[in-house]
């Protein structure tokens, strides 16, 4: 196995826990090896720090699976690896469908697992991860048992990677959509031509917080994919929900998610740009007592930052603009670039520049089945804001 060494001066990041090695820590490697392959990284000293995947065309050259000297990585290790992921969240009762592994925060760095139902989806989005993928595969076979695996590694970051985007079948044939129970309320998955992994499971409990707020109330949502949102929103008592995607599919999807819950009578989605949908209804003096934003990360990378923050500005802005007294904006920001701190202070600047005032009435994050880890800030990337308009 070769020995990667670090260099002196670096901050203690990695003994603070962090996964990742970077390019620039490297000082220099010690033995032969082929990229995707599991070497151990001691420091200047020679100390052990941890055993991982190196990957030299990647600026995260490696990734830590073990910080033990003694755990081999083999099967073994990604069968006790899923075992312990899969555990905490039951211990959380997280059942039928929910996120079994979510990569650095489960020590499988760059693994992703969701559950739906009795289907599975995973992404391996680094070139180490990517080659356990049959014995990945085969253990989560032997502990769940599924009726099938799908592969949705068509996402950019693989690129970086140096690895193909690509999705597909990777055991069992079955119907690529899935119905899944969430909360009490049924939706149509999509695994193969969905977004992502296929739902946005992140939000579940950020979901049951509407209840409150929206007993008899006009609800207007942008960005709403398959309806999640809304549909939680007629199911505790909204009197009109109007909800907006630009995607054709996705609002095909929440007719249909309507539709099982019995709510299409309260929900009506519609194909549209949010930015446009808010202007018009300012334009014609529209007023909603809840208003929900949830629109994809912006801010794709740090250099998007400053395009994304303008982002998210107008949307808040205008949707603020749209809330009767007393009503309620509920905004997410995925992004992990923009920090919570970062995310309200846009929402304080947009009501700022209308005139308004607001008050915080709960801050949220990522669901419990995404949970952070500590030392790697790189896993906490949902914001999720309930403001009331005073
Ligand atoms: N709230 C949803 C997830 C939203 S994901 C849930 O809980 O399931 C973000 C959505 O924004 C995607 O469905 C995407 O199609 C949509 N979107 C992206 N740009 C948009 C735009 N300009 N106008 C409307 N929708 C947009």
């Amino acid at each position: 196995m070769a020995k990667v060494i670090l260099t002196k001066n670096r901050s203690k990041r990695i003994e603070h826990g962090h996964p990742w090695v970077f390019k620039t820590e490297i000082e220099t490697v010690e033995g032969d090896f082929n990229p995707g392959d599991i070497v151990d990284v001691v420091n200047f000293k020679g100390k052990f720090l941890g055993r991982g995947y190196i990957n030299p065309k990647s600026q995260i050259a490696v990734r830590f699976l073990t910080e033990n000297k003694d755990e081999a990585v083999d099967r073994e290790f990604f069968k006790k690896r899923i075992i312990a992921a899969l555990k905490y969240r039951q211990s959380l009762e997280f059942r039928g469908s929910f996120r079994v592994v979510y990569g650095e925060s489960d020590f499988l760095p760059a693994l992703i697992v969701d559950k739906f139902e009795d289907i599975l989806v995973i992404q391996t989005l680094a070139l180490g991860m990517d080659r356990f993928k049959p014995v990945i595969v085969d253990v989560l076979r032997e502990i769940f048992n599924p009726r099938g695996i799908y592969e949705r590694n068509d996402v950019p970051v693989r690129e970086l990677e140096g690895l193909p985007q690509q999705k597909g079948f990777l055991y069992g044939e079955f119907d690529p959509i899935v119905i899944i129970e969430e909360n009490g309320l049924k939706f149509y998955v999509d695994v193969e031509k969905g977004q992502k992994t296929g739902f946005f499971l992140d939000q579940k409990e950020n979901r049951q917080s509407l209840a409150p707020l929206v007993k008899g109330a006009d609800v207007l949502e942008c960005f709403c994919y398959t309806g999640a949102f809304a549909i939680y929103a007629a199911r505790f008592g909204a009197k009109n929900v109007l909800a907006y995607d630009v995607s054709a599919e996705a609002v095909e999807c929440a007719n249909k998610n309507a539709e099982i819950n019995n709510l299409s009578h309260i929900c009506r989605f519609s194909e549209a740009n949010a930015f446009d949908v808010l202007r018009r209804f300012y334009d014609e003096g529209r007023k909603f007592d809840v208003v929900i934003l949830d629109p994809p990360a912006f801010a794709k990378n740090k250099f998007a930052l400053e395009n994304a923050v303008r982002g998210y500005k107008e949307i808040n802005l205008r949707g603020l603009k749209l809330l009767k007294p007393g009503g309620y904006l509920v905004t997410s920001s995925c992004s992990h670039h923009v920090s919570e701190a970062l995310f309200m202070e846009i929402i304080e600047s947009a009501a700022f520049d209308a005139k308004l005032k607001l008050r915080l009435v709960e801050s949220r994050t990522q669901a419990k089945d995404h949970p952070i880890l500590l030392p790697a800030e790189e896993t906490r990337y949902l914001k999720f804001l309930i403001l009331q308009l005073l």
